[in-house]
C-alpha cells in the first residue's frame, strides 16, 4: 500500500514512512492511494470476534510489509492490554435503536487511547529495529496530549513534547500530562488557544532544517496511523448490531475531523454505514461548512466540551481531497486561501459529494448540559460533555428503523465540573487512577512564540 499527499507534491511513502513522518513535506496529509474493500461475507465473519482480531483484519491491508502478521498481532495485543474493559469498546443502549459506543476505557479515559496506544507500539517496533531516534511534537486540546504521553513514556528512542493551551484544559487532563515522571516526556503550557498550538506544530514541520535536526515525528490526528486505528471500532460496533445485514448510522462528536473521517474510511471499505453525522459544539465551523455556508474561521469560544474547541479542523483536508476528486492542486489552493484569508467556499460539486456522506448538527452549551441531566435521569448513564453533544445531535438525526451509534469519546470523570453541574454528583475516577491528584506536576510555561518553543524542544531532548 502506497500513501500519497493531499497536496500532490510530496514523495509517495509506505506505511512505516507515513506513520513516522506525520505531516507531508508539502504541508499535506497522507492518505492511502486507494481504499481496500471487504466483501459482505468478510464483514459478516467479523461478528463475534475479539476486538483485537477485528483490529488485525481491518488494518492488515494498510500495513503492507512493514510488519509480519505475527509481529502485527503482537503489537495489537500489547496496545489494548492496558484497557479497563474486556470488550475494549463496549456498546450500551440508551433508547430504542440508540446505542452509545464507550471509547473511554483506555489508560487516559478518552478515545484517543485507541490510536495512541497502538502508535506507541508501532513506533517502538519500528524504531527498535532501525535504531533511529525521533522527537514527537504534538498539539493538544487536552486528550491527545495525555494519550501520547501515556503511550510513549519511558520509550528509549522517543522524546515527546506536548503543547497545550495554558488554562484551557481540565485539571484531570493537565495532571495526566504533567504527572508522568519519565524524563522523555515534556508538557508545555502555551499562552494561546489550541489553534495556536496546532499552528506552531505545523510551522515546525514546515521548518525543514529544524524538522530534520530533531527527527520530528507527529502523532496528531494528521498521522494516518491514528485514523486507521479508529476505523476498527466502526466495524466492531456495527457487526455486533447486525451489519452487514443491516445499515447502521453513526454520530460523532467532532473537532479535528479525525474520528469521523475514520467512519468515512470504514464506509469506503464496504461497511454499510447510512448516515455519518458530524456533531459540533458552539464552535461549529464544520456544521456550517457541511451545511453549505463555506469553511470560514471565526474565533474559538471556550466551551464545556473543550476537546472540540477547534476552528481549523486538520483532517477535513482529507475529506476535501476526495470531494475534489483527489485533485491535490485544488486542495492546495483552498488551504492557501484558508491561511491568507481565513476561509474558503466549497465548490458545488465537492459540497454535493460531502453531503452525500456527511450530515451535521450543532449543540449549544445549554443543550449539552441538559442532555447530560436528561440521559442520567432516563438511563443512569453519565455522559461527558463531548459525548452529550453527540447524543443530542444523534437524537435529531435518528431514523426509527436504523440503529444509531453515538461515539462516547471521554469518561465523565475527565470533565467533572461540567458533569457535576448537570447531575449534582461528582463522577469518580476509576480506581486505577485514584492517586492522580497526589502526584507532583512538571510543566514548562512558554509564550506563544515559535522560536521560544523550538529552543525548549532542542534543549529538552536526550542524547
Ligand atoms: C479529540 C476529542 C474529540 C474530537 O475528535 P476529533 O478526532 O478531533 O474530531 C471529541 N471528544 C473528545 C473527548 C476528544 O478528546
Amino acid at each position: 500500500m502506497k500513501y500519497i499527499s493531499t497536496r500532490a507534491n510530496a514523495p509517495e511513502l509506505n506505511f512505516e514512512q507515513a506513520m513516522l513522518t506525520g505531516l507531508a513535506r508539502d504541508g499535506g496529509l497522507y492518505v492511502p492511494e486507494s481504499f481496500p474493500t471487504f466483501s459482505s461475507d468478510e464483514i459478516a465473519d467479523m461478528a463475534g470476534q475479539s476486538y483485537e482480531e477485528i483490529a488485525f483484519r481491518v488494518m492488515r491491508p494498510y500495513i503492507g510489509d512493514t510488519f509480519t502478521d505475527t509481529e502485527f498481532k503482537d503489537i495489537i495485543a500489547r496496545a489494548y492490554a492496558g484497557f479497563g474493559h474486556a470488550a475494549r469498546a463496549p456498546l450500551v443502549q440508551l433508547a430504542p435503536n440508540h446505542f452509545l459506543l464507550e471509547l473511554f476505557h483506555g489508560p487516559t479515559l478518552a478515545f484517543k487511547d485507541f490510536a495512541m496506544q497502538l502508535i506507541g507500539q508501532l513506533f517502538q517496533a519500528a524504531l527498535g529495529r532501525s535504531g533511529d531516534r525521533v522527537t514527537i511534537v504534538g498539539a493538544t486540546s487536552g486528550d491527545t496530549g495525555s494519550a501520547a504521553i501515556e503511550a510513549f513514556r519511558g520509550l528509549d528512542n522517543v522524546d515527546v513534547f506536548i503543547l497545550f493551551p495554558h488554562g484551557r484544559v481540565s485539571d484531570v487532563q493537565r495532571r495526566q500530562m504533567t504527572t508522568p515522571a519519565d524524563d522523555n516526556v515534556h508538557a508545555i503550557a502555551v499562552d494561546g488557544d489550541f489553534d495556536d498550538c496546532q499552528a506552531a506544530v505545523k510551522d515546525m514541520f514546515n521548518d525543514f532544517e529544524f524538522r530534520d535536526a530533531v527527527g520530528l515525528a507527529g502523532v496528531n490526528s494528521i498521522n494516518w496511523a491514528r485514523v486507521l486505528a479508529q476505523v476498527v471500532y466502526y466495524f466492531s460496533s456495527a457487526v455486533s448490531l447486525g451489519a452487514p445485514h443491516r445499515t447502521i448510522d453513526f454520530t460523532v462528536p467532532t473537532g479535528n475531523f479525525g474520528d469521523i473521517f475514520a467512519g468515512y474510511v470504514a464506509k469506503r471499505m464496504g461497511l454499510p454505514i447510512g448516515k455519518l453525522v458530524v456533531a459540533t459544539n458552539q464552535n461549529d465551523i464544520l456544521h456550517r461548512a457541511i451545511s453549505g455556508k463555506g469553511y470560514i474561521k471565526q474565533g474559538v469560544t471556550p466551551s464545556i466540551s473543550p476537546s472540540m474547541d477547534i476552528q481549523v479542523s486538520s483532517n477535513f483536508e482529507r475529506a476535501l481531497f476526495d470531494a475534489y476528486d483527489r485533485d491535490g492542486a485544488a486542495v492546495t489552493q483552498l488551504m492557501d486561501e484558508l491561511k491568507a484569508e481565513g476561509g474558503f467556499t466549497i465548490s458545488q460539486g465537492a459540497l454535493q459529494r460531502l453531503q452525500d456522506v456527511f450530515t451535521s448538527g450543532r449543540c449549544s452549551e445549554d443543550e449539552t448540559s441538559r442532555t447530560i441531566t436528561e440521559q442520567f435521569a432516563a438511563t443512569g448513564e453519565v455522559l461527558c460533555p463531548h459525548s452529550a453533544v453527540g447524543v443530542k445531535v444523534a437524537e435529531e438525526h435518528q431514523d426509527a428503523q436504523v440503529p444509531m451509534i453515538t461515539l462516547a469519546t471521554a469518561h465523565p470523570a475527565k470533565f467533572p465540573d461540567a458533569v457535576e453541574q448537570a447531575v449534582h454528583q461528582r463522577p469518580a475516577l476509576p480506581e486505577r487512577m485514584k492517586n492522580l491528584f497526589d502526584l507532583p506536576e512538571r510543566v514548562t510555561r512558554v509564550e506563544n512564540d515559535l522560536a521560544a518553543i523550538q529552543t525548549l524542544i532542542k534543549e529538552g531532548r536526550r542524547g
